[in-house]
């Protein structure tokens, strides 16, 4: 990462080069919600399949599941969420910014989370806030703190005539994962302790969704859940703990760039919470969650559904209600922090350069192919040939335009590892030759041998 890199910096590249972009710009911009672009796409995906592989494929006992985005609106009282998922909104009276004042007084290094009552938040902003000023206008003159529910509501299966009040899209997909943990166990061969996991898209009526891509009102989340025989949870939970940081580790992040941060405040059920944090260039934030969850989620769905959720070892006979283990990320968080860990200024033979120094398996391209001249038709025929030969292998793209250089340039700043130029050497030889994004450096290597070389 270059040393300085900004939100700024990121945000203007990654318009600038096709991986995010403002929703609905053509409107005026629709706070809070971006869309991926061509490269973004790309990368998002990747991310999301190093984590599957992660905690899906290389684990035994995790399963996969794609629970809807919509349940029964009674899923979301059962959790909590209609009553108490807010946070403690606070409104500028000059200016009308709506804020959340747990963050505000955090920014004076008053401890202050979204957990507190109405009350206490409030006496905290009078006795301890007298500092703040609104981050627009800079007046001090606010409303009183209210607790704002986040969930967002909709009419979906209002005709059905069994439903009156509203539905939710779903706030996480936890809840998909408790409300099947019967099915699960039911009709797969795992046994406690075994995990589900699930990414897909959430969404969170966000107070204010500001920092970019770092706090968004749609986004997507990726969550596994273990479910463990109570006497096991800290075992497991620690384990896990480990696994997850492993796993910023292989994706090639600076370990000085990550933390663990405990929470000050566990919810009444909560055993242990603590978060992987990243410094993002606001400083240190929550990018991964890892907590010890106790029993209360499959308690609340047994308490309001009437079914019994309760797991009956098949060896020893006992019944119990399995605690959970959870990790849960947002793939926004990490997008934007391998984001900052890759991207870089610098000087390459005497040139400037930015490049991103994304590890191979995140690389939104693989490999360009370059004709070395588009008017010579027999380079161009040979480089398609090649282009051919490896896009059914990989993302690749095809590139003649401009010089050879400026085409490096091109890839180097949308990160991707290799640049395949084919000459005239090509067509005596069947040789080609490749270029290292990182040093720059060339070799010339058989076509026959290309794709082992490149995987
Ligand atoms: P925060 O304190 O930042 O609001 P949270 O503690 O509410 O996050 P969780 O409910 O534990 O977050 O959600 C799990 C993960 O989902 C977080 O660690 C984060 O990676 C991601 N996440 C949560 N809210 C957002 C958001 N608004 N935009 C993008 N990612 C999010």
């Amino acid at each position: 990462m270059s040393e300085e890199v900004t939100m700024e910096d990121i945000i203007s590249f990654t318009k600038r080069r096709g991986f995010v972009y403002p929703s609905s710009e053509i409107y005026g911009g629709f706070g809070g919600v971006y869309d991926y672009g061509p490269y973004g796409v790309e990368l998002a995906n990747n991310i999301k399949t190093m984590w599957w592989r992660a905690v899906v494929q290389r684990e035994e006992n995790v399963v996969g599941l794609d629970a809807s985005i919509f349940s029964h609106p009674r899923v979301w009282e059962a959790s909590g969420h209609v009553d108490s998922f807010s946070d403690p909104l606070v409104e500028c009276k000059e200016c009308n910014t709506r804020l959340r004042a747990d963050h505000l007084l955090e920014g004076e290094g008053i401890a202050a989370d979204e957990k507190m009552t109405e009350q206490e938040i409030n006496e905290l902003f009078k006795s301890d806030g007298a500092k703040i000023k609104c981050p627009k206008c800079g007046k001090r003159n606010f409303t009183k703190i209210r607790h704002f529910n986040m969930l967002a509501e909709s009419n979906l299966g209002n005709t059905t005539g069994n439903i009156d009040g509203p539905t939710y899209l779903r706030a996480e997909t936890a809840q998909g994962t408790y409300i099947n943990f019967k099915n699960v166990v039911d009709t797969t061969r795992q046994k406690v302790p075994f995990g589900i996991a699930q990414s897909g898209k959430v969404f969170r009526n966000e107070i204010s969704a500001r920092q970019f891509i770092f706090r968004k009102r749609e986004f997507e989340q990726m969550e596994m859940q273990m479910f463990v025989h109570p006497s096991k949870m800290l075992d497991v939970y620690e384990e896990w703990k480990e696994k997850r940081w492993q796993f910023y580790k292989d994706l090639g992040f600076n370990e000085d760039n990550l933390r663990w941060h405990e929470h000050e405040n566990l919810v009444f059920y909560a055993k242990a919470a603590w978060d992987i944090e990243y410094k993002y260039p606001m400083g240190f934030k929550e990018m991964e969650g890892v907590h010890a969850r106790g029993d209360y989620d499959l308690t609340q769905h047994m308490k309001h559904s009437g079914q019994d959720l309760s797991y009956a070892d098949p060896k020893t006979g006992e019944k119990f209600v399995p605690n959970v283990v959870e990790t849960a990320v947002g793939v926004e968080r990490i997008f934007l922090a391998v984001l900052c860990e890759a991207y870089t200024e610098e000087e390459l033979d005497g040139k400037g350069r930015t490049v991103l120094k994304l590890p191979q398996e995140l690389a939104p391209i693989k490999a360009a192919v370059f004709p070395l001249l588009r008017n010579k038709p027999e380079l161009v025929a040979k480089a398609r040939e090649v282009f051919e030969m490896l896009k059914g292998e990989m993302m690749c793209e095809f590139d003649d335009n401009g010089n050879v250089g400026k085409r490096y340039r091109r890839q180097d700043e949308i990160g991707t590892p290799t640049c395949v130029t084919i000459d005239f050497d090509t067509l005596d030889d069947d040789t080609v030759t490749l270029r290292d994004r990182d040093s720059g450096k060339q070799e010339r290597v058989k076509i026959q041998d290309l794709l082992a070389k490149l995987k």
